[in-house]
């Protein structure tokens, strides 16, 4: 299935915490881009075959702003985690529009063309009724995840060891459907890595989050939580 952002979803579609998938993977990476990590993980992502979606912060694609093209290039997507990485759950709706419309025109003004962020992950994961409502009104997605990785606290080992690891906890190396990782910590490369064989070992499916996403909405409006 094309992951191209011109195909367009007839209506949006929300995966939250509580959506759950069967059988498959899909892997995102939040809070870059990020000069030192970005470049290793996409080169991981090209040795495993695998297609990713990249949630950049508006603020720190000045750091790195070949990285846009860089992930667009190899077939990842983007999506808008926001201008700043910030709590925005007490933002009013003209702010949440003003905050999605910088990290927009950010990304427009780094390509060079408009790219549109139809998927879209608040930072924290943090929803609020005034998000959903404007998440409507600008037809974008909203993409959570189902399991999630602190990489801060995961040790620098090999992608064996880190399996080794991982085999103890079945939170992690169990999960189905959205992983988030975040391209900003240099042992994120390996433990990708790990995770990707766990779940390959179990035999679930790679999957992009537009591919969800289409599967939502092809389902129809009932299931578009
Ligand atoms: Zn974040």
């Amino acid at each position: 299935m094309p992951d191209s952002p011109a195909s367009d979803l007839t209506h949006p579609a929300h995966i939250s915490f509580r959506t759950r998938f069967t059988g498959v993977f899909a892997l995102t990476f939040d809070d870059g881009p990020n000069p030192r990590v970005t470049p290793a993980i996409l080169l991981r992502l090209r040795e495993l075959g695998l297609k990713a979606t990249f949630f950049v912060v508006g603020e720190r694609i000045t750091r790195f702003p070949e990285g846009l093209a860089m992930a667009l290039a190899d077939g990842h997507a983007l999506g808008s985690h926001f201008y700043h990485h910030l709590d925005w759950r007490g933002a009013t709706v003209a702010q949440l529009h003003a905050e999605l419309d910088l990290c927009q025109h950010t990304v427009d003004d780094v390509l060079g063309y408009h790219y549109p962020l139809r998927q879209v992950r608040p930072p924290y994961g943090h929803i609020s009724d005034n998000l959903i409502t404007v998440l409507r009104e600008r037809q974008e997605n909203l993409v959570l995840w189902q399991a999630g990785c602190d990489e801060k606290n995961v040790p620098d080992l090999s992608v064996d060891a880190l399996c080794g690891m991982l085999r103890d906890h079945p939170e992690l190396a169990g999960w189905e459907g959205i992983l988030l990782m975040h391209d900003i910590h240099p042992q994120t490369v390996n433990l990708l890595a790990a995770l990707v064989r766990l779940a390959l070992e179990r035999n679930l499916l790679p999957a992009t989050t537009r591919q969800l996403l289409d599967a939502i909405t092809a389902a129809g409006p009932a299931s578009a939580r």
